[in-house]
């Protein structure tokens, strides 16, 4: 293994945890990765983020679907004794479940670790509760999360009924008003009205995707000089707003009202299943807190894998969704084997 902490993004760390050193590990296959610590284990809980660890990444991120090898592993992990499968994601539940169709038995986690699903029924995360002061007042909307055109409908269906404070509201409104006053420029032809927008230049499309706690534009395949551009006026809300969070992600730019991250989520989950140790594979920046939750909870004990070239302070590394098939599709074979023997 290397080490380059200087390539390191900023620190994810909450403030009360102790950094621990970084390290930025050289690729493995999937076979090299040591899982013993899992095979073995009592009881596992598996945490998997989506895209571009289970579904590879996608211009359009309305088309992600996982990997059929994927599928039929995770399928195969949840029938083993003592074995939790997770999804810990950006999206939001109800877009996560749609696009990723996993068996009921599968924990849920989404926007950034402000929902957590542990059965049937969604439920806001307890350690990210908002101090509301009533149900939402978004609407159930039958249109999908992506759009350009401004909306206060968020995308909520039955199944999940999040909250939002006033403030977190009023943050809300913020964004797509913000969003509003510039998302008409992108597009030269106003008459793109089909939910995208045009960078007029590469003919790719910027993406607004609507979330209960946030807006995620997505930049993917863009023209690099626009989208650096793009970013830079997504982010101008925070001078009148400093209380929005500014979430940089795999060609996305998201503005969020709530501070959960995918350490609060898998906190989440390892603390309503107890898990003896505990997997978490994560491709883009936001799974660093995951990470980080992992390396300095005394109560987890548990691997990070990272997907991809950036820089993690995961201590294993995969390169891409094909790989992670393979290794969730061994992890199922040698825990069974395993489990057979005893
Ligand atoms: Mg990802």
């Amino acid at each position: 293994m290397t080490s380059d902490p200087a390539a390191m993004p900023p620190s994810q760390t909450r403030p009360e945890q102790t950094p621990t050193p970084l390290s930025a590990p050289d690729f493995s296959t999937p076979t090299e990765v040591d899982l013993r610590p899992i095979t073995g284990a009592e009881s596992v809980l598996i945490a998997l983020d989506f895209d571009g660890v289970l579904a590879p990444l996608q211009d359009d991120p309305e088309l992600s679907r996982m990997l059929p090898e994927s599928a039929r592993a995770i399928r195969a992990l949840t029938t083993l004794p003592g074995t939790r499968v997770a999804l810990v994601s950006g999206r939001d539940i109800t877009t996560l479940r749609a696009l990723a169709d996993p068996p009921e038995s599968v924990w849920l986690v989404g926007s950034h670790g402000a929902e957590v699903n542990l059965g049937t029924v969604p439920t806001a995360s307890s350690s990210v509760a908002p101090s509301t002061t009533g149900p939402s007042s978004a609407a159930p909307s039958t249109t999908g999360p992506f759009s350009t055109a401004p909306s206060t409908s968020a995308p909520f269906s039955s199944e999940s009924s999040p909250r939002r404070s006033a403030e977190e509201q009023r943050m809300l409104e913020a964004i797509d008003a913000h969003i509003a006053s510039f998302e008409h420029s992108l597009s030269a032809d106003p008459s793109t009205g089909s939910g995208t927008a045009s960078d007029g230049g590469s003919g790719a499309s910027v993406r607004v995707e609507r979330k209960p706690f946030s807006r995620t534009v997505h930049t993917r395949g863009l023209d690099a000089e626009f989208a650096s551009a793009l970013h830079a006026q997504v982010i101008a809300v925070q001078t009148e707003h400093p209380g929005i969070r500014v979430i940089e992600g795999h060609d996305i730019t998201e503005l969020a009202v709530k501070t959960a991250t995918k350490g609060d989520g898998l906190r989440a989950l390892a603390t309503a299943d107890s898990p003896a140790a505990v997997l978490y594979l994560g491709d883009d920046v936001t799974d660093e807190d995951a990470f980080a939750e992992l390396e300095g909870s005394r109560a987890l004990s548990g691997m990070g894998i990272k997907v991809g070239p950036a820089p993690t302070r995961a201590p294993w590394r995969i390169t891409d969704p094909s790989a992670v098939a393979e290794l969730l599709t061994r992890l199922a074979d040698e825990r069974r084997t395993r489990q057979a023997r005893q």
